[in-house]
C-alpha cells in the first residue's frame, strides 16, 4: 500500500502530542545529520515555538548549500493543450466550464518556444489537460518534437519536462523515448474521500489509477518523476506525511524517490470558489511546509511557481526552493498573447516579474540563476543522480553549469548592466570554487562561452 491513511493519522496524532522537548529532540537529530524519521516529521509539523522554527529554517538553509551549492535552476511553463474531460472541482480548465478550448499546433507551439528561446529560457515544462480524443499521445508526441524543433535541427530548448494525465506503461515509455526530461503528475490530494469529492467524472476520478501513475512512469523507464499536491485541498500536514509516504515507495520500489516535488498553492480560477475549500494553507504553514520537506528529502528539487510573490519566492529560496519559474504565462498559446499586451492566464500569477528581473534579483540575493540541464543529458537521472546527490558530488557539477549558463545568458540576453552584473557574479562564484582542477577547467569553458561557444557543460 502507498498510501495508508490509518497510519498516517496515527503519526500525526502522536505528531500533535509530542512535547516541546520532543520536538527539539527531533530537531537535533537533523541538525546532526540524521534521516527525518516520519515521526520525528510528524512532530515537526505541529511545531510552535518560534525559535524551533528559526532552527527549522536554518538547517534547511543549511542542508539545500550542501547539497546544490547557491544556484536556483530556472524554467518556464508552456501551456499547450486545455482540452480536458475530467471535472476537478478546483481547475479552470475542468469540462464543465464553458469555454473555447484550443490546442496548439505544432507551428504555434514554435512560435511560443521561440518567444520563450528569446527571453532566454531553456527548459520549460509542458502541460496538457486530458482528453485523448482531442489530445492524443500522437500529438503530445508531435508536441515535444515540436518544442526540441526535431524538424529543423533543434532549437535552444535543452531540457522538455512534461505533465500529462495518468497513463500506461506504453505511453511512458514513448514519451522516454521522445527524450522528455521529468513527467510532472500531480496527486493533487493524497486524502481519499476528499480527492474522490473533488474528482467527479472523467478518468481522473479513479485515485488508485493516478496513484500509481509513477509505477508506471518507471516501468516504462522514466526514472525522474516529479510530484506535487495542491496545497489548499486539504489538511496540509497529511499531505506532507503522504508526500513522503509516496516517495519513500518509490524508493523502496526503484532506487529513486521525486526528481522534484512542487509547492503549489490553491488559487482563484475560472469557476472556482476559494470559500468552498476550508484548508487553504496561510503563508507562516506554508512556508514551514518547504522547510521541512528540504529536511525530509534532502535530494529532491523543490520547485515554486510565479503563482507566489516575488517576496515570498525570494525568502523561500533561502531555505528550500531550488527551481522557480519565471516569466510565465499559464494559458494555451499566452505568451503570444501576452507580447500583444493582454492576459491569458488560467489562474492568478503574483509573480509578474520579467526573467531578467528574475535573474538580476537571484544575483542580488547571493545566488547564481542556473538554466543547467547536464544531468539528464549527462544520464545522470534516477537512481544515478540520487546516489551522486547522496555522496555530495551534484554540488561539485552543479555550480558550475550554472556559472556557464549565467555566462551564457547574460552575454545573449542582457543588457549593459545585467551583463556587467553578471559577469562579476561570473567571477566571484569561479573564484569560490575550491577544487583547483575544477576551477581551471571552468576558467578555460567560460572563456570559450564569452568568445562565442554555447552549450557547454560538466
Ligand atoms: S548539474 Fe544536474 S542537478 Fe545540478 S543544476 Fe544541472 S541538471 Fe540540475
Amino acid at each position: 500500500m502507498i498510501i495508508d491513511d490509518v497510519y498516517i493519522k496515527t503519526l500525526l496524532k502522536n505528531g500533535a502530542e509530542a512535547s516541546a522537548e520532543a520536538r527539539r529532540a527531533a530537531l537535533s537529530r537533523a541538525e546532526g545529520g540524521a534521516p527525518l524519521t516520519l515521526t520525528d516529521a510528524a512532530a515537526l509539523l505541529h511545531m510552535t515555538d518560534a525559535e524551533d522554527e528559526a532552527r527549522l529554517f536554518a538547517l534547511a538553509g543549511k542542508i539545500k548549500n550542501a547539497v546544490y551549492g547557491n544556484r536556483v535552476v530556472l524554467f518556464a511553463p508552456l501551456y499547450v493543450s486545455d482540452y480536458c474531460v475530467n471535472n476537478c472541482a478546483y481547475c479552470g480548465y475542468k469540462k464543465s466550464n464553458g469555454f473555447r478550448r484550443r490546442k496548439l499546433t505544432f507551428d504555434e507551439i514554435r512560435q511560443e518556444v521561440e518567444l520563450l528561446e528569446s527571453l532566454g529560457h531553456k527548459r520549460l515544462a509542458l502541460e496538457f489537460g486530458e482528453d485523448y480524443e482531442n489530445c492524443p499521445m500522437e500529438y503530445i508526441l508531435g508536441a515535444i518534437g515540436a518544442v526540441y524543433d526535431t524538424k529543423n535541427g533543434g532549437g535552444e530548448i535543452r531540457r522538455v519536462n512534461v505533465n500529462i494525465a495518468a497513463t500506461t506503461v506504453e505511453n511512458y515509455a514513448k514519451l522516454k523515448e521522445k527524450g522528455i526530461g521529468t513527467y510532472i503528475l500531480f496527486q493533487e490530494t493524497y486524502h481519499k474521500a476528499t480527492y474522490e469529492r473533488l474528482h467527479r467524472g472523467g478518468p481522473k476520478s479513479d485515485y488508485g489509477y493516478h496513484l500509481t501513475a509513477f509505477d508506471r512512469a518507471m516501468q516504462g523507464g522514466v526514472d525522474d518523476v516529479g510530484a506535487g499536491v495542491l496545497f489548499g485541498l486539504y489538511d496540509y500536514k497529511y499531505e506532507v506525511m503522504a508526500l513522503l509516504l509516496h516517495n519513500a515507495h518509490l524508493e523502496r520500489t526503484y532506487g529513486a524517490g521525486f526528481h522534484t516535488i512542487s509547492v503549489p498553492r490553491l488559487r482563484q480560477a475560472r469557476g472556482n470558489d476559494l470559500r468552498a475549500f476550508p484548508h487553504l494553507v496561510g503563508d507562516s504553514d506554508f512556508k514551514r511546509i518547504i522547510a521541512l520537506l528540504r529536511i525530509a528529502v534532502p535530494y529532491t528539487g523543490i520547485i515554486l511557481s510565479t503563482r507566489e510573490s516575488a517576496a515570498l519566492r525570494n525568502e523561500a529560496i533561502h531555505y528550500g526552493v531550488s527551481q522557480i519559474s519565471a516569466g510565465s504565462a499559464t494559458g494555451v498559446g499566452a505568451y503570444r498573447v501576452e507580447a500583444a499586451g493582454e492576459d491569458a492566464n488560467q489562474f492568478e500569477i503574483a509573480d509578474r516579474r520579467a526573467v531578467h528581473t528574475v535573474v538580476a534579483d537571484l544575483m542580488n540575493s547571493g545566488f547564481i540563476p542556473s538554466y543547467c540541464t547536464a544531468c539528464y543529458r549527462k544520464g545522470r537521472t534516477g537512481d544515478r543522480f540520487f546516489a551522486l546527490a547522496r555522496s555530495g558530488e551534484i554540488k561539485n557539477v552543479c555550480a558550475p553549469n550554472a556559472i556557464m549558463t549565467l555566462a551564457e545568458y547574460v552575454t545573449d540576453y542582457g543588457d549593459d548592466a545585467l551583463k556587467s552584473a553578471g559577469l562579476d557574479c561570473v567571477k566571484r562564484n569561479i573564484a569560490a570554487i575550491e577544487d583547483e582542477s575544477m576551477r581551471t577547467a571552468l576558467e578555460a569553458q567560460t572563456e570559450k562561452i564569452l568568445a562565442g561557444k554555447r552549450d557547454l557543460y560538466f
